[in-house]
């Protein structure tokens, strides 16, 4: 056999190969199964409903990864809680204004990030804000209002500054005597954040992850990409109405509000939000929705826009990246956005 017939023989032999491999993946049927969709039960946590929504190739993948979601869920929650004497903030509150109080990873690194957020807000979000938020509670079960020398008293026990951290061995150390942290405005959105992570790790496609208004949700499928978050009317809380619907993925949605927890004190209400510098609760705003890259911020966000009110708020809201709020002024029922919320708007 000549060179020129050998190599004739071999284009032969490949492109026969070819054109076999070519039939047999068209001939085969495609094995593109569908992933299925699962929602967990609603459960308590952080003293909120919590719900998981879980896309997976299988069952059982799903069915782990909402499992893993709310475990982890659990941990912050046990890490977190001012309210379980047995927390690690708990020792923290009871310790740090005697001794630096060492802590897990995961409570130094919120610690952290809430010093960088009441940098980045002014002082609008602080979570020092314990006392004050203590003094209110036992001012609405006496139904009578904090005095001023009671405030004047709280002035000294709050303040980011106030608040020291050494990263060297994960400590924390209060300056001042009568400090409390509370976590009430931030560890949701940390959690959510938490357990999209989880989910993902575990092989979910997609997914949502809901406490209290904090959502965090994320899409890697053709067929589940955009999640639907309504946003509720604060004026018709008993319909569960909706006054606008958000289209996101991989991003968080966060509201903060006055209409589901407030103090009542001499039949007037006042929001859970703080004014930290002001000793007062944050009332111009009723409802603040935040919309961010992360569940942190936008829990954070949503918090610090409500003290900050709609101008100094959609300042903060236009300066920082990627980021819209949506906002509703206490008894009005004009809804106010940031440049870039219609994108985020659901058709
Ligand atoms: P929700 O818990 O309804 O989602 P927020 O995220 O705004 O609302 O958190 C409010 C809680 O955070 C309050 O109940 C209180 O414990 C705490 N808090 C109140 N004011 C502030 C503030 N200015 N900065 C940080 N934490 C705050
Ligand atoms: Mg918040």
């Amino acid at each position: 056999m000549t060179k020129r017939q050998l190599w004739i023989l071999r284009i032969g032999i490949a492109a026969s190969l070819l054109v076999f491999l070519l039939l047999r993946s068209f001939s085969r049927p495609q094995k593109t199964k569908r992933p299925i969709s699962l929602e967990s039960p609603t459960k308590i946590v952080m003293n909120t409903i919590a719900r998981i929504v879980a896309v997976a190739p299988d069952e059982k993948t799903a069915k782990l990864s909402i499992d893993a979601a709310f475990e982890k869920i659990y941990r912050l929650e046990t890490l977190m809680n001012r309210y379980d004497p047995s927390s690690q903030l708990s020792q923290v509150n009871l310790l740090a204004a005697k001794q630096p109080v060492k802590v897990d990873k995961d409570l130094f690194d919120i610690l952290q990030q809430s010093v960088y957020y009441s940098k980045k807000t002014g002082g609008a979000f602080d979570i020092t804000v314990g006392p004050l938020v203590d003094l209110w509670k036992k001012c609405a079960e006496a139904n009578s209002m904090p005095a001023d020398k009671q405030l004047e008293e709280i002035k000294k026990k709050i303040g980011f500054q106030r608040l020291l951290l050494d990263s060297n061995d994960f400590s924390v150390r209060f300056v001042a005597e009568g400090m409390k942290l509370d976590l009430g405005a931030i560890a949701k959105g940390y959690a959510a954040d938490k357990a999209v992570n989880e989910m993902k790790k575990c092989g979910a496609v997609a997914g949502l992850v809901e406490i209290g208004g904090q959502i965090g949700c994320f899409g890697l499928t053709e067929e589940k990409n955009k999640w639907i978050v309504g946003i509720r009317n604060p004026a018709k809380q008993k319909d569960n109405r909706i006054i606008d619907k958000i289209a996101v993925s991989n991003m968080a949605v966060s509201t903060s509000g006055d209409y589901e927890r407030f103090y009542k004190v001499a039949d007037m209400r006042f929001s859970h939000i703080f004014n930290p510098k002001a000793e007062k609760s944050a009332n111009e705003l009723t409802s603040v929705t935040i919309i961010a890259p992360n569940g942190t911020e936008a829990d954070v966000l949503a918090t610090a826009v409500s003290v900050l009110g709609a101008e100094k708020g959609l300042d903060l809201i236009e300066k920082t990246e990627d980021t819209e709020a949506i906002l509703i002024k206490t008894g009005s029922s004009e809804i106010i956005k940031s440049s870039g919320a219609e994108q985020y708007l659901a058709k």
